[in-house]
């Protein structure tokens, strides 16, 4: 319906990777993530913080790596099923003290059948419990095998609790990052993919989205599943105003005329009236394959 635009190799640059992390309940997927975040924020920003939009980007050295807020497997899924793959890498939490456990088994089948690198995170190193090579006996048996044994998983030992090897385990991102050379264009246009939608009081529908190629600008006109929009404003992971977003950024969009669902595609168009037309084809073949649907 949207013919992207070609990609020549000199519009291409790095762009930074988009994580998401993984494990059994209670591992300490949430606790990780607030540790991230906290240790990459400068102080006097705090109150920024605070604000939930779905992802959120840190600085790691002259790096950026982008995290997905919403730990667990069912978004990863949901993600996968409506075809919209946006993680780089995952971060498979393990808790030193419990080991291997069937949520983490799931995991692992669920990045290996999305061929999404795992980086995995031994967690809780700081209870007295704590059986570090047992988890990686236990991961040996899901081939994934730390390098100090001849295998080429990358492992981390932290303690989300006491912010132990947080910075270790960013700079493993980046090299795990590294090796997956990824690119992007970042002057063609904006291209992502909806990752969480809100009515906000006041603000009217709010939706956040990871743009994924080109840069998105205020202005632009866009399809988002079947909603067509334009672009009236847009928000940073920490509540700022921006112009503009580049590849790898997670922002707040406003400017749409519905709902979109989570894991829509999103597309700047060339005209307004391009963004309603491509809408209302897509309306009309979601109503078809419901009547379909019906049928059967
Ligand atoms: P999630 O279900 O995977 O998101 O797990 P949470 O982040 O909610 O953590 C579950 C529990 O484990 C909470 O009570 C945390 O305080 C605790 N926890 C998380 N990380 C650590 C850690 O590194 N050490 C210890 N001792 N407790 C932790």
């Amino acid at each position: 319906l949207i013919e992207t635009e070609k990609d020549n190799d000199e519009d291409l640059r790095e762009r930074p990777p988009i994580v998401t992390v993984m494990g059994h309940v209670d591992h300490g997927k949430t606790k990780l993530l607030d540790a991230i975040r906290s240790t990459n924020v400068v102080a006097g920003e705090f109150g920024g913080i605070t604000q939930h939009i779905g992802a959120y980007k840190v600085k790691v050295r002259d790096h950026e790596v982008v995290f997905l807020d919403t730990p667990g497997h069912e978004a990863f899924t949901l993600m996968r099923a409506r075809g919209a793959q946006i993680t780089d890498i995952v971060i498979l939490v393990v808790a030193a003290n419990d080991g291997v456990m069937p949520q983490t088994i799931e995991a692992i089948h669920h990045a290996k059948e999305a061929k999404v690198p795992i980086i995995v995170a031994v967690n809780k190193v700081d209870l007295a419990d704590a059986n570090i090579d047992r988890v990686k006996q236990q991961l040996s048996e899901y081939d994934l095998i730390p390098e100090a044994w001849g295998g080429s998983t990358l492992f981390c030992e932290i303690s989300a609790l006491k912010k132990t090897g947080i910075d270790s385990l960013l700079e493993t991102v980046l090299l795990q990052a590294e090796l997956l050379e990824l690119k992007a264009n970042y002057t063609c246009r904006a291209e992502g993919k909806v990752i969480e939608s809100k009515v906000d009081h006041g603000r009217g529908i709010v939706s956040t989205v990871i743009v994924q190629r080109g840069t998105l600008r205020v202005g632009d006109a866009f399809v988002a599943g079947v909603y067509p929009g334009k672009v009236r404003a847009l928000f940073n992971d920490k509540g700022e105003k921006i112009d503009e977003a580049p590849p790898a950024t997670p922002v707040e969009i406003l400017g749409f005329t519905g709902i979109p669902d989570a894991g829509s595609p999103f597309q700047v168009t060339e005209t307004e009236r391009q963004a309603r037309q491509v809408g209302a084809k897509r309306q009309e073949l979601e109503k078809q394959g419901e009547a379909q649907n019906v049928k059967k």
